[in-house]
């Protein structure tokens, strides 16, 4: 039988328009390739955007992450609870800074980090929590927020899905210590590689700022510009994280843009939830009240007793369609590191896993036609029936 589509659909492929590549060839021909003013004026929009008193522009979400928890002070021997349904790089700055990833399970619903879990995990070695906002879902931030400050905790977004979330009308980035965005390519907007962190504290900001260009003193970054050489001092041992202004270029243009493709990617995930009702699968759950989600991701989770084969099955008969898919995610506390260095097993966190062996993200991007979408559709009706029971 032919596939649903001719050619493969690509998952994750970001829209790229005119005015950002027209931006690009303006830096290039500036001769200013590096982090300046075009970074400076993509840090003025994106705080503006949020509504936080400070942005940083940065080389990742992870590289923002880890500028966090220094910026907190966490050190060797401290414990940092975050979700196991998340990305490598949540779980990583957390061993980078050489204190302990503490996982809590989710909520099967909202797949977000359960603030009852959390709670049953902190100790008195705890210093933060990274909630997760998973597929741009808000997590229950007055829950956890309640429990950071009964218990001093530093709460650290990762908010890599959830630029436009907002939780009792305020966006994401404005609660908590710090939140940390993601520009990466498959990311609601995107820079081709890059991060911001938004903080209302400007201890943290000066920290993340110095900590993120090598430990020189604030502005070292001018010091080649026509305002005159300008010496800098070191004054600790930090990292090269800084975004440049080609990746600026890029943000700025997308950034004009996160309304349309949020509301593009909003009925996308309407039509699928719609059209997967019936099908042996569970679809994501409502979103909450007083909540925006960002629909970064549509997971579908396959309901693999009323089915013939797995997820991975589901996932090659999709490929045999060409239809693109991702896994978000295989539960952190499974991956082969986690697992030996921190003894983690499976068992630990049902809910992770019961997501972790069902769950498949299909193509949600505003670069998607509506051709596309039906393409998605067609495939996924005819993959499970074909394998239901
Ligand atoms: C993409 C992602 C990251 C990492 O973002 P980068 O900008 O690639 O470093 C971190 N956490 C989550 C949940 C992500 O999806």
């Amino acid at each position: 039988m032919a596939p649903a589509r001719d050619t493969f659909l690509v998952f994750g492929s970001p829209l790229v328009e005119e005015d950002e590549v027209n931006e690009v060839v303006g830096t290039m021909k500036s001769g200013w390739l590096g982090t300046g003013p075009k970074v400076a004026r993509f840090e003025e929009m994106f705080k503006r955007y949020i509504g936080s008193k400070y942005a940083l522009a940065l080389s990742s979400c992870t590289a923002g992450l880890h500028l966090s928890l220094i910026a907190a002070g966490i050190k060797a021997g401290d414990e940092v609870i975050t979700t196991p349904m998340t990305f490598a790089s949540t779980g990583n700055v957390i061993v980078h800074t050489g204190a302990i990833p503490i996982f809590a399970d989710i909520e099967r619903d909202s797949m977000n980090i359960d603030s009852v879990e959390i709670e049953r995990k902190i100790t008195k070695r705890t210093k933060a929590i990274i909630p997760v906002h998973f597929a741009g879902r808000a997590c229950n931030m007055d829950a956890i927020l309640d429990i950071a400050k009964r218990h001093k905790l530093i709460v650290i977004n990762d908010a890599a899905h959830a630029i436009e979330t907002e939780y009792k009308g305020k966006k994401i980035g404005r609660l908590g210590d710090m939140t940390s965005f993601s520009f990466y390519v498959t990311k609601n907007i995107m820079t081709g590689e890059g991060g911001m962190v938004t903080t209302n504290n400007e201890g943290y900001a000066d920290r993340i700022k110095v900590y993120g260009l090598h430990g020189l003193s604030k502005d070292a970054w001018k010091r080649y510009s026509d305002e005159g050489y300008k010496h800098y001092s070191v004054i600790c041992a930090g990292f090269k994280y800084n975004m440049m202004d080609l990746q600026a270029s890029i943000g700025i243009h997308q950034l004009k843009r996160i309304e349309k493709y949020a509301e593009r990617r909003s009925d996308i995930w309407i039509r699928y939830n719609n059209a997967f009702r019936d099908l042996p699968c569970f679809i994501p759950s409502e979103v909450e009240n007083n909540t925006r989600h960002a629909f970064h991701l549509y997971t579908l989770l396959v309901d693999i007793d009323r089915l013939t084969t797995n997820r991975d099955g589901i996932l090659n008969a999709l490929y045999n369609e060409n239809i693109g898919t991702g896994v978000h995610y295989t539960a952190l506390h499974l991956h082969p590191f986690y697992a030996k260095t921190f003894g983690y097993k499976r068992g630990d966190f049902p809910n992770a896993e019961f997501v972790s062996d069902r769950t498949i993200s299909l193509p949600l991007s505003a670069k998607l036609t509506d051709n596309d979408v039906e393409d998605v559709v067609v495939a996924v009706r005819k993959i499970l029936g074909r394998y239901k029971r």
